[in-house]
């Protein structure tokens, strides 16, 4: 588990990264480490790119609804005017956001900010999502965090996307994703392709009985 390196006395910043696929509980974590920091009572301040629309507006929302308050902002550029006395800046849902959010987010941590990034590291074709790999290569601190492959039970690393519709940025509905594994993943249609035989033999079976 990820233990603070400091909280205080501290005056440089620097970027922490949660990455991983969907149902990781990325969310979760980043929730964990702000409260943390809120018991610590330092001034803590959240954002969320505005295309996150799936549960509210000013809500992180993680799946188990342990939520906290965070601002929609439509450009990375305007996480530059967080308050002076704010110390810690999350960032949800960070691969939807623009590409110079790796610049802002050094840019916050020179100030003495301690940066919290949590977003997926893959899109649904497992190649790195937006904004992703430029944080991973300048943070301080990585944390790589997985589900549980939906096949076969193993470590899942990926995204994989049900539904042929639509375009990259599907946002995360439960029914339109779930998390593969590599091999689970690679196998994609094919495994798709069996589920539904399965289905299929089930019923014509019930219908025999
Ligand atoms: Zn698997």
């Amino acid at each position: 588990m990820f233990l603070e390196p400091h909280f205080k006395g501290q005056r440089s910043g620097w970027i922490e990264v949660i990455c991983g696929s969907m149902f990781s509980g990325k969310t979760e974590e980043l929730i964990r480490r702000l409260k943390r920091a809120q018991i610590a009572r330092q001034k803590v301040e959240i954002y969320k790119p505005k295309v996150d629309t799936r549960y509210d507006e000013v809500n992180v929302v993680s799946h188990d609804d342990n939520s906290i308050i965070a601002v929609p902002v439509s450009s990375s550029k305007q996480l530059l005017g967080v308050n002076e006395e704010v110390s810690v800046v999350g960032i949800d849902e960070a691969q939807f956001f623009d590409d110079n959010l790796v610049n802002v987010a050094q840019e916050l941590a020179m100030r003495g900010i301690r940066v919290i990034v949590a977003g997926l590291d893959m899109d649904f074709r497992g190649k790195p999502f937006g904004p992703m790999p430029g944080l991973l290569a300048v943070a301080e601190y990585l944390t790589k965090v997985h589900a549980i492959c939906s096949h076969c039970g193993n470590l899942a690393t990926h995204s994989y996307r049900l539904s042929n519709e639509g375009d990259t940025v599907l946002l995360g509905e439960k029914d339109l994703y779930e998390p593969r594994c590599r091999t689970c993943f690679q196998m994609g249609n094919i495994l798709d392709l069996r589920v539904k035989k399965e289905t299929k033999n089930q019923g014509e079976q019930q219908s025999i009985l």
